[in-house]
């Protein structure tokens, strides 16, 4: 894929959205991406644009997918981030967690059914494993899909799932009655008994509705579960993949902001001087800016290992938790930079800072992530206290 056509592509779908490059007064008017992120609303209308970039379907080869190369794919998800990471946000459910699903874990006939129709986005995705009580504990989620004559009846709750609320076609991982294991489901959007209720007053990802899903004894069809998912581990396949992508996303809104503060640290003079003038300021943009370069080495490093195939999930969670961490000390350094104007949103910079947060927690927080690499090193787990420790001897 050539990044320089993708960049070319967003910055049309983006020209009323992005960031006036020549007066600061321009700075302050309210650009589309705004008031869609204010009104928590997901502009519905850019959803073909986002289909000509043809970056939906990722690293999936045939049935109308892109068939990207894992780097080309990643660099695609941080150009939109750079723009808006509500977007990209929409993009990684639908495409890295839904339809990657479906491609490793579908039969060929889900395949051929259902992923061209999702690569053109005229029909949209969302994945549902996250439950109310079982977050980052997902492996021990209670939806339950009981056999029935013909297919199968699922119940249970999930939380948070994106764009759930309007989505066509929902990957649901629900626990077998009968082998206790995770299973996946393919359930269609107005199934009877299926309900999804947009979770309000979010401080970040303002556009992307996510949903708290109701199953109640909801039918799925013998032909609609997804074969390859027996089991927990089966699942690992999929979020190998989107971690290496949401790796990206804190890039894309680091390049995104330091943009942004270059260009106001030119245009705003204090003292009689812009502010890029002071040595304190070109320190934090400098500081941002070697951040920016070392996260983006070690998104890089992460693709090339996953194309070599010696990819391990404790180097995925490493450079997620790595990653979004480095971010939020660059996003947090670009606040403070645009002094009041970074509390605002209309300068965008306060909303990618608040865009950051919910990047940090999903996927595996970073503490998540974290354990996932400290298990690979050292060959021990630490997801669980040592309840056996009764009593602490200090
Ligand atoms: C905007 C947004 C979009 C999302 N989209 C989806 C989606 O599309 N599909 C989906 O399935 N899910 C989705 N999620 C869910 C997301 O993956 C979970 O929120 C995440 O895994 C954390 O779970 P939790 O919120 O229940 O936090 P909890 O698990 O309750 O964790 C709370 C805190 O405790 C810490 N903690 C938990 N366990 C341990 C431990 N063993 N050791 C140390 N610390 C620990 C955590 O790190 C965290 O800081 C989304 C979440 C958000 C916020």
């Amino acid at each position: 894929m050539r990044l320089t056509k993708v960049r070319r592509v967003l910055i049309s779908i983006y020209r009323h959205w992005m960031f006036p490059l020549h007066s600061l007064k321009q700075l302050q008017r309210p650009s589309f991406r705004l008031v869609y992120w204010e009104k928590a609303e997901f502009p519905f209308h850019v959803v073909p644009k986002f289909a000509a970039l043809r970056i939906s379907g990722g690293t999936i080869k045939g049935y109308g997918c892109p068939g990207l190369s894992i780097t080309a794919a990643a660099i695609g998800l941080a150009e939109v981030a750079r723009v808006d990471a509500s977007c990209s946000t929409f993009i990684l459910v639908h495409s890295c967690l839904t339809m990657l699903t479906i491609a490793l874990c579908g039969s060929e006939v889900h395949k051929q059914k259902y992923l061209p129709s999702l690569a053109q986005l005229t029909s949209i995705g969302c994945w549902a494993l996250t439950e109310p009580d079982y977050g980052s504990d997902a492996s021990a989620l209670r939806t339950t899909a009981t056999k029935v004559e013909g297919g199968w009846i699922l119940e249970g709750q999930k939380r948070w799932i994106g764009n759930s609320t309007f989505a066509d076609l929902l990957v649901i991982l629900a626990r077998n009655t009968t082998t206790n294991q995770i299973n996946g489901y393919i359930v269609k959007k107005n199934a009877p008994g299926l309900t999804s209720t947009k979770i309000e007053n979010k401080i970040g990802l303002r556009m992307v509705q996510n949903g708290d899903i109701l199953l109640n004894k909801v039918f799925v069809p013998d032909e609609d579960r997804l074969p390859g998912v027996n089991s927990f581990k089966d699942t690992s396949k999929v979020l190998a993949v989107s971690r290496v992508m949401v790796s990206w996303q804190p890039i894309g809104l680091s390049m995104g902001v330091y943009d942004m503060c270059h260009r106001y640290l030119m245009e705003r003079k204090q003292f009689g001087a812009p502010l890029a003038a002071f040595q304190l300021n070109q320190q934090k943009l400098v500081q941002m800016l070697g951040n920016v370069q070392a996260m983006t080495l070690v998104g890089w490093r992460l693709c090339k290992l996953y194309e070599k195939g010696t990819m391990t999930l404790g180097q995925a969670s490493l450079a997620k938790a790595w990653i979004s961490s480095k971010a939020r000390e660059t996003l947090s350094l670009g606040r403070e930079l645009l002094g009041g104007n970074g509390t605002v949103a209309d300068f965008l910079v306060a909303k990618a800072f608040c865009d950051l947060e919910p990047i940090y927690t999903y996927e595996g927080t970073y503490d998540i992530n974290t354990l996932v690499t400290g298990r690979e090193i050292t060959g021990i787990a630490s997801f669980k206290p040592a309840l056996s420790a009764q009593r602490s001897r200090l």
